[in-house]
């Protein structure tokens, strides 16, 4: 009996403990494992840098000791990680001058796909906001930026032979019905430079570039890709799921996608090109188009899907020959009709289908990334009463923060999960400060879920640290992360 009470005892106080080390510093993501040793320390001088290959490349040792840090990394990874938490900690003993506990943090992250997507093709966020974004994510430790470049309500990427993209597809008349216009388009350049910027931060940039569906802005510029050619189309000046599906069998789609693809080859060193893949009304448009159901007949296909199959099948063999490979949102009955092929990567979104879509992509051999509806989509309101658009969920940072990216599951259910995306549509974001407005603080509980194993986290410590992470931003990126039910900025 004294026994067992011995044990209990240890085991409360090992708990207690851990809850204690966890404690001493306020590192967003929780790093992986935290030991505290003797001593304070007041100087966070970097004593050494070395690499340590056998760690793994995207993990670090980061020692605290009285004269100053030490810092050993697995790779180029591991030690842009191992130098964002040196700055936190270096930013909270700027705000605890007394001193912060001496100890050694030993991290690697749960997932290898960390990410946030930004939608410019919404609203158009010119590059010195983009970066100031990714400042943002560095200091989180995201690695992956995808850049929804496409969409009904504008088009932002410039290719070679198309001017009317810039002429026509850039531009909009107005959103829902403010009477002001809105445009923008990158330059090559621009991108480039996005590129590297990124990179110098451990931060991959993935371009997307939705088809067959959200294709309006495309076609009021070129009408001829479509299978019921409109010459009167404008680009989209409201949201909603429109019926703009390039058509498969005009010729000219081709030329335009092997430009378009030829491009983003020139521009972004990623492997991967998101094509989107998400509300497309098939039955509205391809099922009913002439050159289709003609197409169909003489080929014995039994449905419109098939054709889709066919159609991504060829868009991906135009990227392999450019040496990427395409990945989706993932709709299931794309995955019921085979239109995925075994290895390719789906994003999961829809609002109460990721339990469901965990199981189905398990089968299908399918890399899932969670970008759950009813936690990862940080463009809906995050306090009650703010503006909804009439319809979107409130998703408070603590149900932001509830996320498990396995949903409870055991290891052999879910290995097939390779992380987290938060991703920002911005119908209602037009600006900057909108932007981050939404994207932040849920975007921290975010970034835990996809670093931090589920033993290290608590909704407790979570909140301590992140009222001491709202005075490191604000210091270090002159950003407010304070959210009040009143100080968002109106959309109008
Ligand atoms: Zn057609």
């Amino acid at each position: 009996m004294l026994k067992l009470l011995n044990i209990l005892a240890c085991a409360a106080l090992s708990v207690h403990l851990a809850a204690a080390q966890q404690a001493a510093y306020s590192v967003i993501p929780e790093p992986a494992k935290t030991n505290l040793t003797q001593g304070t320390a007041r100087t966070l001088k970097l004593l050494s840098d070395k690499a340590s290959p056998a760690l793994g490349k995207d993990a670090y040792q980061l020692t605290v000791t009285p004269q100053g840090a030490h810092l050993s990394s697995g790779g180029k990874e591991g030690r842009i990680y191992g130098l964002v938490t040196l700055q936190q900690l270096q930013d909270q003993l700027a705000a605890h001058p007394e001193g912060i506990p001496c100890g050694v943090i030993k991290d690697k992250p749960r997932y290898p796909w960390r990410g946030m997507m930004v939608d410019p093709a919404r609203h158009f966020i010119p590059m010195k906001d983009l970066k100031k974004f990714v400042d943002l994510m560095a200091y989180y430790k995201f690695n992956k930026l995808q850049l929804h470049l496409t969409d009904d309500q504008g088009w932002r990427l410039p290719v070679p032979g198309y001017p009317k993209l810039k002429s026509i597809s850039s531009k909009r008349a107005e959103s829902f019905g403010n009477g002001t216009p809105h445009e923008g388009m990158y330059t090559r350049q621009e991108l480039k430079d996005l590129v590297a910027y990124c990179a110098a931060r451990g931060i991959e940039v993935i371009p997307e570039i939705d088809m067959p569906g959200h294709n309006q802005a495309l076609a009021a510029a070129y009408p001829e890709f479509f299978c019921f050619p409109d010459h009167n189309t404008k680009v989209s000046t409201i949201g909603g799921v429109g019926l703009y599906l390039v058509c498969p069998h005009k010729p000219e789609i081709w030329k335009f996608y092997a430009a378009v693809f030829d491009e983003l080859r020139d521009i972004f060193p990623s492997t991967m090109v998101h094509l989107g893949g998400d509300e497309a009304p098939l039955e509205k448009t391809w099922e009913k188009c002439p050159l289709s159901v003609k197409y169909r007949q003489q080929k014995g296909m039994k449905d419109v899907h098939e054709e889709l199959k066919e159609f991504e099948a060829k868009m991906a063999s135009m990227l392999a020959a450019r040496g990427k490979k395409p990945i989706f949102w993932y709709e299931k009955p794309w995955a019921q009709a085979s239109v995925y092929r075994k290895g390719d990567t789906v994003f999961t979104w829809r609002m109460g289908l990721t339990p469901s879509t965990i199981t189905e992509t398990k089968k299908q051999g399918l890399p899932l990334i969670i970008a759950a509806g009813e936690h990862c989509y940080l463009d809906y309101p995050q306090i009650p009463g703010q503006d909804n658009r009439g319809w979107m969920p409130t998703t408070t940072l603590e149900q932001s923060y509830k996320l498990d990216p396995a949903y409870g599951r055991p290891e052999q259910e879910t290995d097939h999960i390779i992380g987290v995306q938060a991703t920002m549509w911005a119908e209602q974001l037009p600006t900057l400060n909108h932007l981050l407005y939404r994207t932040y603080p849920r975007a921290c509980a975010i970034a835990e879920a996809g670093w931090s194993p589920m033993n290290v986290r608590s909704w407790e410590n979570f909140q301590r640290k992140l009222a001491d992470q709202r005075q490191f931003v604000l210091k270090r990126f002159n950003y407010n992360m304070e959210r009040t039910k009143e100080n968002e900025p109106p959309f109008k």
